[in-house]
């Protein structure tokens, strides 16, 4: 393996789970992110200014960053109404979510996972009519915060029908930190995703990656300075930051394109933004190079 490809995901995923910051910041941000090399960069989400107050402006960033030609950017979407406002919007790459647990996903999206699913298949053709790509991100794939364990089966059945139903790309997410390698192992033993989003709440980020990387795995979701916290947890950390990821993966000869001064810069604009010290370890340490 020679190349990693890194979705970096601060500007929506991270600042979704921060409190709200302005339209100029989280534009900066995504154009910080943009001068790094990164390839893919999850830039808004299109979802109801009541349910999450942090992506209200989402229009309004996304006609104001700059969109630069070497990166594909994403939208994050709820439902039809938002894959709408993507398409509108103009992206080609638009995510969805769906839980493999039955009780996270009517907490979140208030329905059933099957009723969730019937969503998702009447959106897919909404989405290729327009000439976009549609990624199915399966939320809780290793384990959920109120009914624990998650059988790889479940994910492997969701996987199935959304593949079914024309979806282009599937990802799993490790939603609250709960993946382990042993755990990494006995889901793709059953089950391949396109792409992981790991998070890094209990310390176990990067050895996901690791386990992942061995099992022939080459995308990953990931977040300058590891922003946005853990929804469930207050206080503790989320997304696996970008910084450690690529730090790892330089050293193994594995390039990703990006640029890992520059990230550390983006990463120190995303700790600015927020107003709060991020706990990344290269962030707060630097790189091995700037320790001599
Ligand atoms: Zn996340």
């Amino acid at each position: 393996m020679t190349f990693v490809s890194i979705r970096e995901v601060a500007p929506r995923d991270g600042l979704q789970n921060e409190d709200p910051v302005p339209t100029e910041a989280k534009v900066a941000l995504i154009d910080a992110l943009s001068r790094t090399g990164v390839r893919r960069i999850e830039a808004v989400s299109f979802v109801h200014p009541k349910a999450i107050p942090q992506m209200a402006d989402a229009d309004e960033v996304w006609a104001t960053a700059w969109h630069n030609p070497g990166v594909r950017y994403s939208a994050l979407i709820p439902n039809g109404r938002g894959a709408q406002r993507a398409i509108a919007a103009g992206f080609a790459e638009i995510e969805v979510v769906v839980s493999a647990s039955d009780t996270h996903n009517r907490r979140n999206l208030n329905r059933s996972t099957e009723e969730s699913l019937d969503d998702i298949a009447g959106l897919i053709p909404l989405v290729h009519e327009s000439g976009a790509t549609l990624e199915v991100i399966v939320a809780t794939s290793f384990g959920c915060p109120f009914e624990g364990d998650i059988d790889p089966d479940r994910v492997a059945a969701i996987v199935a029908r959304v593949r079914a139903d024309g979806a282009d790309r599937i990802a799993f997410g490790d939603t609250t930190g709960m993946a382990t390698p042993r755990r990494v192992r006995d889901l793709l033993s059953s089950v391949r995703p396109d792409l992981l989003h790991f998070h890094d709440t209990r310390g176990t980020g990067l050895a996901n990656i690791l386990t992942a990387l061995d099992l022939g795995v080459t995308e990953f979701d990931a977040s300058a300075g590891g922003l946005g916290g853990c929804p469930y947890a207050p206080g503790a950390s989320g997304n696996v930051a970008t910084e450690e990821v690529v730090h790892m993966l330089h050293d193994m000869g594995i390039d990703t394109g990006i640029d890992l001064d520059r990230l550390i810069e983006a990463a120190e604009l995303a700790e600015k933004v927020v107003g709060r010290r991020l706990t990344s370890g290269v962030l707060r340490a630097g790189p091995r190079t700037r320790l001599v």
